[in-house]
C-alpha cells in the first residue's frame, strides 16, 4: 500500500508517493499555473495524483494501492470540512478541494496546512523521528511551525492552533501581515533578516555587506549576513548576534510553554553553519530554559522540501 502527498507551493504543485514505511519512493511536479482559477488548480492537481501513479517511477494500481492521500495546503484549512479557508497568493480560497478529489479517487482525502505537514514529515522520517514531542519550526519567508505529540499533529480544537510564527514575541513591535504587532516572524524569519541586514547596511556604508550583494540593496538576501560575518565584518555579525536573538526568544516560549523532546529548524535560514547559527541559538535557548536539567534538543530539520510531501501523505496517521 501506499499514500499520496501533495505539496501545494506557489511556484510548483508536487506529488509523491510515499511507502507505509515513510519512504518518499517517487514524485511528480508541475509549475503552479498563476493563470488559472481554483478548478484549473485543482484539476492540476489531480491529474498530476494520476499520472504519478500510471508514469511515475513506480507504477501502481490506483483504484487498489492508495489508502489515502494528503494535501498540505499554504494556508489555513478545515480539515474536517474538507475545505481550503484562506491560501495568500494562491486563488483557493473557499474551496472544497476533498470534494473534488473524490470525483476521481475512492481514496479518503485529508488535508493540512504545509508547516504542520512538514512537521508530520521530519517526524515520520526525518530528524524529529521517535521524538515526542516534536516541534517543527521554519525560518523562511515567514515563521511556520508544527508540533507532533502523542503521535498525533497537534493543531487546536479548529486546525489554526500551533501558529508559532503569530506568538507575539516583541510587543508593541512591528506590524504584521495578520494585523497584530510584534509577532515572531517580524522578527525571526528570513525577510525579517533581509530588513535587520538592510538597516545595518545603510548605517554602515563600509561595511562589506555592501560588497557581497554588489552595492544593491535589492540584492540582499537571507544568507547576506551570514556571508560577510563568515569574512569577519563586525557589522554582519552584530547583525546575527541580534538575529539569533530574536529566534531564540521564541523557541524558548515554545520550550518553556511545551518541553518539546525536539525542535527541529528548517527553512533558509537554517542552511547557515552550526557556528553562525545552530550552536549560538542552542547556547541562548539553553540559558532561558526553566528546566536546567532536561535539554530540548535543537537541530536541523534533515528532509528539506520531501517533508512537506511525506507529512501530507502521511496526515491519515497522524489526525
Ligand atoms: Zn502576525
Amino acid at each position: 500500500m501506499y499514500y499520496i502527498g501533495i505539496d501545494v507551493g506557489g511556484t510548483n504543485l508536487v506529488a509523491g508517493l510515499v511507502d507505509t514505511g515513510a519512504h518518499l519512493v517517487s514524485r511528480m511536479s508541475i509549475p503552479a499555473d498563476r493563470t488559472k482559477d481554483a478548478d484549473g488548480l485543482i484539476q492540476d492537481m489531480i491529474g498530476l495524483t494520476v499520472r504519478l501513479c500510471e508514469e511515475g517511477e513506480t507504477r501502481i494500481d490506483r483504484q487498489y494501492d492508495i489508502k489515502a492521500i494528503g494535501i498540505g495546503i499554504p494556508g489555513q484549512v478545515d480539515n474536517r470540512a474538507g475545505t481550503i479557508v484562506k491560501t495568500v497568493n494562491m486563488p483557493l480560497s473557499n474551496t472544497n478541494i476533498r470534494a473534488a478529489f473524490q470525483t476521481v479517487w475512492g481514496a479518503p482525502v485529508f488535508l493540512g496546512n504545509d508547516a504542520n505537514c512538514a512537521a508530520l514529515g521530519e517526524y515520520w522520517a526525518g530528524a524529529a523521528r521517535g521524538c515526542d514531542p516534536a516541534v517543527m519550526v521554519t525560518l523562511g519567508t515567514g515563521v511556520g511551525g508544527g508540533m507532533v505529540s502523542g503521535g498525533r499533529l497537534f493543531d487546536g480544537f479548529a486546525g489554526s492552533g500551533m501558529e508559532v510564527g503569530h506568538m507575539i514575541t516583541h510587543a508593541g513591535g512591528r506590524l504584521c501581515t495578520c494585523g497584530n504587532r510584534g509577532c515572531w516572524e517580524q522578527y525571526g524569519s528570513a525577510t525579517a533578516l533581509i530588513h535587520q541586514t538592510i538597516e545595518a547596511m545603510e548605517s554602515h556604508p563600509d561595511s562589506l555587506l555592501w560588497q557581497i550583494c554588489g552595492g544593491d540593496l535589492k540584492k540582499v538576501e537571507g544568507r547576506t549576513a551570514f556571508d560577510a560575518a563568515s569574512q569577519g565584518d563586525a557589522v554582519a555579525s552584530g547583525v546575527l548576534e541580534r538575529y539569533r536573538e530574536h529566534v531564540a526568544v521564541g523557541l524558548i516560549s515554545l520550550v518553556n510553554m511545551l518541553q518539546p523532546e525536539i525542535i527541529c529548524i528548517g527553512g533558509g535560514i537554517s542552511n547557515a553553519s552550526d557556528e553562525m547559527l545552530m550552536n549560538p541559538l542552542r547556547k541562548l535557548v539553553l540559558a532561558g530554559s526553566y528546566d536546567k536539567g532536561n535539554h530540548t534538543r535543537i537541530t536541523r530539520a534533515t528532509l528539506g522540501n520531501d517533508a512537506g510531501i511525506i507529512g501530507a501523505a502521511l496526515l491519515c496517521r497522524s489526525i
